[in-house]
């Protein structure tokens, strides 16, 4: 098996006296595009936040490539390669399009010129959109340049958290594409939250589901798939035949 990319090893975190997440073992080997499914609450936009260095883990490790970054604060993690495209987007609404990807270039030390070339090339929409001020684009157009700006910072590991809310079907189709473009040609690993559980489903090759702050199922797209109905009842938080659904790993 090869090495992992991402290891985190009974992880716990949360807010305040809250906590969030129980005990969360998540093993990420290069080039891995994983879904991250959920019901509201379920904590998926805290696991990210926990990767990304937003919030100490109370318990447990986190290891990227190799090192020990639990105690790595979110700049320095950013410079080791994890990038995350937060939840809303989260562009600097009066910068422009330009200026947003430019600065997350140089805040993590990375070429400008080099990388905008290759976010273009990704999302040639945003070309004629430089010197646009961000918070006046459309929310598909937001989101290629949030991603973008995620891109330039030169990540292996790629998390985007609500890839498709709020989206018209024929702009997710344009994202799930360049999804499978930054998976495939440019070989980042990707770990992309979706509320719609069959589109995770049909882009990513592995499906983790998290329930109240735990791994519920981790699972390669086909097996969860099959167990469609079962997740519907998870997802209700309805009992299977008067049992919760088990937790399986076959991944
Ligand atoms: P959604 O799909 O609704 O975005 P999620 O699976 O991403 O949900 P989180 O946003 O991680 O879930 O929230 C997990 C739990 O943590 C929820 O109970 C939420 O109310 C709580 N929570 C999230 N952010 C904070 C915060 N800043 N302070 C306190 N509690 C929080």
């Amino acid at each position: 098996m090869p090495d992992a990319l991402l290891d985190t090893a009974g992880l716990v975190t949360g807010y305040g006296q809250l906590p969030v997440l129980q005990d969360i073992d998540l093993r990420i080997v290069p080039g891995e595009l994983v879904g991250l499914v959920g019901p509201n609450g379920a904590g998926k936009t805290t696991l990210l936040q926990a990767i990304v260095g937003l919030l100490p883990a109370w318990h447990g490790s986190v290891s990227f490539a190799g090192q020990d970054v639990t105690r790595w604060d979110a700049r320095r993690r950013a410079r080791a390669g994890i990038s995350l495209v937060a939840e809303g987007r989260q562009l600097f609404a009066g910068l422009t399009v330009r200026e947003n990807l430019t600065l997350a270039a140089t805040a993590t030390g990375n070429a400008v010129e080099e990388n905008l070339e290759r976010v273009l090339a990704l999302f040639p929409e945003l070309e004629r959109l430089l010197g646009r001020v961000s918070g006046t684009m459309s929310g598909g157009e937001q989101q290629m340049c949030a991603i973008g700006r995620g891109l330039m910072c030169r990540p292996s590991l790629l998390m985007i958290d609500e890839l498709s809310l709020g989206l018209a079907p024929v702009v997710v189709d344009r994202l799930v594409h360049a999804l499978s473009q930054i998976h495939q040609t440019m070989g980042i690993t990707i770990i992309f939250v979706e509320q719609d559980v069959d589109l995770a489903m049909d882009t990513a090759d592995r499906v983790v589901l998290l329930g109240m702050g735990r791994v519920v199922m981790d699972a390669p797209a086909p097996a969860v798939r099959a167990r469609r109905t079962e997740l519907e009842h998870t997802f209700l938080g309805l009992p299977i035949d008067g049992q919760t659904v088990d937790v399986i790993a076959e991944a």
